[in-house]
């Protein structure tokens, strides 16, 4: 990997980065921007409703490390000046992020951010490559992947679009130096390397997105609002757009006795609910669909081995409740990427450094997060019982 302008490669490449959600953009930027020739392989569509959409503070300065904060800031997000908690009592409590040192984040248009990002990462230099990983082969001392196209080669996004339909074509073959796994929660290239996302819970989330009211609607309180029920906790934040985001997270056996997923019973415990209630006001109907997601923590074991590294969410994912997501995707991109180059520069202990880095920002998080459920001690139930025997 040299230093300057890096080389367009087609078949064969310093790094293959799988996947272009903000991990894999920010861990292609990043090792682009130190001279590495790198492919990124994503699928032209998303594979499901992209999902998170508040952007906590702390992800400007990685943005800015990034070189995409400017861009970011101008692309019609909406500020997020905090959040409420209705947790562990009935009155919420507030959490504001305008007087912090990074001010108000961000309520985004999540698929014009993801899209803004692999624009970013190409036009830094990394060759985006339409479709996914099919099969991973180690050979002396490269990687040959195989990918199956899904889609025509090069950007087929538009700001707030989410690109053309994709289309079974003919796959093809990459060789790399290095390979990283980006692929989101199934840790798709990670599992093919042997090592596995190992899950703390069931936690699933039940998402609504209510399209904005006709009439213009009046301006939205611009926090998120949590609020805790005997099943588990309800999410809900305004989009940019006039729309909003809700969620009903529970435990996904849980979910058949709750009837959450009928779309129906879903938006009536959300009318019965104390404090969410108000916020869709402005909302007649339930959404046309429910997406359904897995949204426990988990952590890959190991996150990192001789030529690869898994950063985002196929490193290690988090509980929505701490709204990091995004955050720790960028982060782990970052540092992911580093560890390659550190390990490209000799270092041979980088990567199992990196490795053992990931488990400790896992075991934090369940530690905070097992924390956080300790607070709501008002209902003996499963979701709860689960929680207050975890002690992270
Ligand atoms: C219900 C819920 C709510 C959330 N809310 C928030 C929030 O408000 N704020 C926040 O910060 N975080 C939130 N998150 C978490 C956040 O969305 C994720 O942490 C973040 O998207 C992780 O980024 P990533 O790049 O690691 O993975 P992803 O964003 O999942 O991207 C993975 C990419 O890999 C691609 N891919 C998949 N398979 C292959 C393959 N075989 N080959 C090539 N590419 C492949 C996918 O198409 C996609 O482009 C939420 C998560 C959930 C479940």
């Amino acid at each position: 990997m040299k230093a300057g302008t890096p080389r367009r490669c087609d078949v064969s490449c310093d790094v293959l980065v799988a996947g272009g959600g903000p991990a894999g953009c920010a861990a292609a930027l990043a090792l682009v921007r130190a001279g590495a020739d790198v492919v990124l392989v994503a699928p032209a569509a998303p594979d499901r409703p992209r999902i998170g959409e508040s952007l906590a503070p702390a992800a400007g300065p990685l943005l800015e490390r990034l070189g995409v904060l400017g861009r970011i800031a101008l692309d019609g997000h909406a500020p997020c000046y905090g959040g409420r908690a209705v947790w562990g009592g009935d009155g919420p409590s507030e959490v504001s992020s305008v007087l912090g040192p990074y001010g108000p984040g961000l309520h985004l248009d999540r698929a014009r951010f993801d899209t803004a990002l692999l624009e970013a990462a190409e036009a830094a230099g990394a060759l985006r490559r339409t479709g996914r990983i099919r099969a991973v082969e180690r050979l002396p001392d490269h990687w040959r992947v195989t990918t199956a196209t899904t889609g025509t080669t090069g950007s087929t996004a538009t700001a707030g679009t989410t690109g053309t339909a994709a289309t079974t074509g003919a796959g093809g073959t990459l060789t790399a130096r290095y390979v990283v796994d980006a692929t989101g929660r199934p840790a798709r290239l990670a599992r093919r390397l042997g090592a596995a996302p190992g899950r703390s819970d069931r936690l699933t989330a039940l998402t609504g997105i209510l399209a904005a009211p006709g009439g213009g609607p009046a301006e939205p309180e611009r926090t998120s609002l949590v609020e805790s029920t005997p099943w588990g906790w309800w999410y809900t934040a305004p989009l940019p757009d006039g729309g909003r985001v809700l969620m009903a997270m529970t435990d996904a056996d849980l979910v058949a006795g709750t009837l959450l997923h009928d779309r129906d019973v879903w938006w009536a415990r959300a009318q019965a609910t104390g404090h969410v209630r108000h916020r869709l006001a402005p909302w007649r109907e339930p959404p046309r669909q429910l997406d359904v997601a897995t949204a426990g923590p988990s952590c890959t074991r190991p996150a990192a081995g001789p030529g690869w590294a898994a950063v985002g969410d196929a490193a290690t994912a988090t509980d929505p409740l701490a709204a990091r997501g995004i955050v720790m995707a960028l982060a782990t991109g970052m540092e992911g990427a580093r560890a390659i180059l550190a390990d490209h520069a000799g270092d041979r202990g980088a990567l199992a450094a990196y490795a053992r880095r990931i488990t400790a920002l896992h075991e934090e998080h369940l530690h905070a997060r097992a924390v956080q459920y300790q607070r709501e001690q008002r209902w003996d139930t499963p979701f709860w019982r689960r929680r207050h025997r975890t002690t992270g």
